[in-house]
C-alpha cells in the first residue's frame, strides 16, 4: 500500500520505517529541506552544527533503543555515567549530584536520594519519598488521575515543603516542558519518576556522537528508501483534499520557487505534522468532529537553543548539567558531551533557555547577553578577573511552538493515531502514547501508527500484517 506521510520529524519518519518493514511503500512529504523537525541540525560556514535542541536519550526509552538496534547505529550513543548533576546557585561555581549505585530499582533511586546532602535534609526526603508512595504503588492509573493537578499543587497535597520544588523540580518541570512547576501538570513529573525509580538504568543518560540529522535521521531515511520507499523535502503539504464522503483524495503540495502545486493521491495519509499546523489545515468538515475538536486543548511551548564557542575550557565535566538559573534550563559542554563536536582546547556550550515566552520575540543579542550573564554565575572562575573568556561565535535557534505545553487536562486533548476518517491517521509525541512529548513518544507513536495501518488492512494484505506482528520492534511498541 502507498501510504502518504507529511513531516520528516521523528514520528513521520519512524511510521515511516516500520511501514516499510511491514511491506508497505511510504511517501514522506517534508516541508523544510531538512529532515529531523525538532531534532533537524544545520551546519554553518566554517563547518560547525548547530542543533534545534540540546537531546538527551534516556535508558527509559525502549523504543528509541529498539530502532538504534535495528538499524545498526547503536554505537553512536554515548552512555554517560548514572548521575543528575545540579549546579549549585548559592555557591556559584559548584556542583550537586544525584549518584545512581550499582543497585537494582528502586533501591539505586532511594540510594541516590538519601546520599544528596547539599539540596534536600532528611525530613525534606522523607516527606517526598512518603508522598511517591502513591504513585509508586497504583502506578501509571493514579499518575494519569493526577493530571488534574499542576506539580505544584500536588507537592501541596503530599504535604512536600515547597524547598523540595524550588531545589529540584523548578529544574526538572524546564528540563520536561520548558515551563515552570506552578504551570506543569503532575502527569509529567510523575510519570518521569516512575520510570526512573522503577527502571535500573531508566535515567542514564546518552548524548547522539554528532548531528541529529546525520546520524540518526539519515540512517531512516536510508533503511525507508533501501525497501521502495521516499523521503521528499521541500515538499509542504498545502491542502488536505476530500471525497464527497469526507475521506482524504489526496495531499495538495505547495510547488515552489514558481513550480506548480501538485496533487499526491495514495492508498492512504498520515499527518506527522507538529499539532499546530495540523489544526490550521484541518478540513472544515472534519473540523466538526469531536476527534478533531480536542486538538483545541493542544498548543507548542515556546523554547530556545543556544550554542556558545569559546576560546578555551570552561568545564571538563562530561555530561547534562542542570543550570538551575531563572533564565536557563539544562546544558552541556558538547565537546566533552560528543564526539562529533569535541574539541581538547575550546568549550561549545549548548543551552536550552526556558521559560521562553518573554524572551522568544527578542534579538539573537539581547538572548545571547542574559546567558552571558548567567554564565558568569555558573563559571565565575572563568569570566571574572583580567583575562575573562571571550564568545567567538554563536547561534540562537527559536521554536516559538515546539512540544505540546503539557499543562493541566492536557492528556483528554491527545488523540489516538487512528482517526474517525477511514483512510487518515494521525502520528507525533503529541498523540496518546505512555512517552510523553519526546523523542521516545514521537518514535513509539510512529510505530503505533504504522501498527494501526497494518491493522486496519484487508484480507488479501493480511501478510503484511504478519509482518509486522512478528517483528521484535512491535512487541517494544506495546510494552
Ligand atoms: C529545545 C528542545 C529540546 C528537546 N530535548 C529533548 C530531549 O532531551 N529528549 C527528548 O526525548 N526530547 C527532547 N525534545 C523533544 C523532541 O525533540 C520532540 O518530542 C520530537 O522530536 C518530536 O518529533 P515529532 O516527529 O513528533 O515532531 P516534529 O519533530 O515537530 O516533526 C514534525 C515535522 O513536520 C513538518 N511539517 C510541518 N508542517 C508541514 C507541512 N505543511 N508539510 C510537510 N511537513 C510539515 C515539520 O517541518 C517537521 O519536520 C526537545 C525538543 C526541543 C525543541
Amino acid at each position: 500500500m502507498r501510504v502518504a506521510i507529511a513531516g520528516a520529524g521523528l514520528a513521520g519518519l519512524s511510521c515511516a520505517k516500520y511501514l516499510t518493514d511491514a511491506g508497505h511503500t511510504p511517501i514522506v512529504l517534508e516541508r523544510r529541506d531538512v529532515l529531523g523537525g525538532k531534532v533537524a541540525a544545520w551546519q554553518d560556514a566554517d563547518g560547525d552544527w548547530y542543533e534545534t535542541g540540546l537531546h538527551i536519550f534516556f535508558g527509559a526509552y525502549p523504543n528509541i533503543l529498539q530502532l538504534f538496534k535495528e538499524l545498526g547505529i547503536e554505537d553512536r550513543l554515548q552512555w554517560k555515567e548514572h548521575t543528575m548533576i545540579f549546579n549549585q546557585p548559592d555557591a556559584p561555581g559548584t556542583y550537586s549530584s544525584f549518584d545512581f549505585p550499582d543497585l537494582p530499582a528502586p533501591l539505586n533511586g532511594i540510594v541516590a536520594i538519601l546520599g544528596n546532602n547539599d539540596m534536600l535534609t532528611w525530613p525534606e526526603k522523607i516527606r517526598f519519598g512518603l508522598g511517591l508512595l502513591p504513585a509508586m504503588v497504583q502506578g501509571q492509573k493514579y499518575v494519569e488521575e493526577m493530571d488534574k493537578y499542576s506539580w505544584t499543587e500536588w507537592l501541596q497535597k503530599q504535604n512536600i515543603p515547597l524547598r523540595v520544588e524550588k531545589e529540584v523540580f523548578i529544574a526538572m518541570s524546564k528540563a520536561l516542558n520548558f515551563i515552570g512547576p506552578e504551570e506543569i501538570s503532575a502527569t509529567i513529573l510523575l510519570t518521569a519518576l516512575n520510570r526512573f525509580l522503577q527502571e535500573k538504568k531508566g535515567s542514564t543518560m546518552a548524548f547522539l556522537d554528532g548531528s541529529p540529522t546525520e546520524r540518526l535521521c539519515q540512517p531512516i531515511v536510508d533503511h525507508i528508501t533501501e525497501r521502495g520507499g521516499e523521503v521528499r523535502l521541500n515538499a509542504p503539504l498545502k491542502e488536505i483534499l476530500l471525497n464527497g464522503d469526507g475521506t482524504v483524495r489526496g495531499f495538495l503540495l505547495r510547488g515552489l520557487n514558481g513550480a506548480e502545486d501538485e496533487v499526491l493521491t495514495a492508498d492512504l495519509y498520515v499527518s506527522a505534522m507538529p499539532v499546530d499546523p495540523l489544526k490550521v489545515m484541518l478540513p472544515a468538515p472534519w473540523k466538526q468532529m469531536e476527534f478533531f475538536q480536542q486538538l483545541e486543548g493542544l498548543e507548542g511551548v515556546p523554547v530556545i537553543n543556544l550554542h556558545l564557542w569559546f576560546d578555551r575550557k570552561l568545564t571538563e565535566i562530561d555530561h547534562l548539567l542542570f543550570s538551575r538559573s531563572p533564565l536557563l534550563s539544562v546544558y552541556a559542554d558538547m565537546s566533552n558531551t560528543c564526539r562529533g563536536y569535541a574539541n581538547p582546547d575550546r568549550s561549545m556550550l549548548e543551552l536550552v533557555l526556558a521559560p521562553a515566552k518573554d524572551w522568544i520575540a527578542k534579538s539573537d543579542e539581547e538572548i545571547v547577553n542574559a546567558t552571558l550573564a548567567e554564565l558568569e554565575k555558573l563559571f565565575p572562575d572563568h569570566f571574572g578577573g583580567d583575562n575573562p573568556a571571550k564568545l567567538l561565535k554563536y547561534h540562537v535557534v527559536k521554536t516559538p511552538r515546539s512540544v505540546y505545553k503539557a499543562t493541566p487536562g492536557r492528556q483528554q486533548h491527545r488523540p489516538s493515531q487512528k482517526t474517525p476518517i477511514a483512510n487518515f491517521y494521525l502520528t507525533g509525541d503529541y498523540t496518546m502514547q505512555r512517552y510523553l512529548a519526546s523523542m521516545e513518544g514521537a518514535v513509539l507513536s510512529g510505530k503505533l501508527t504504522a501498527q494501526a495501518i497494518s491493522e486496519a488492512l484487508p484480507v488479501a494484505n493480511a501478510s503484511n500484517l504478519q509482518t509486522l506482528t512478528r517483528s521484535p520492534a512491535t512487541n517494544a511498541a506495546t510494552a
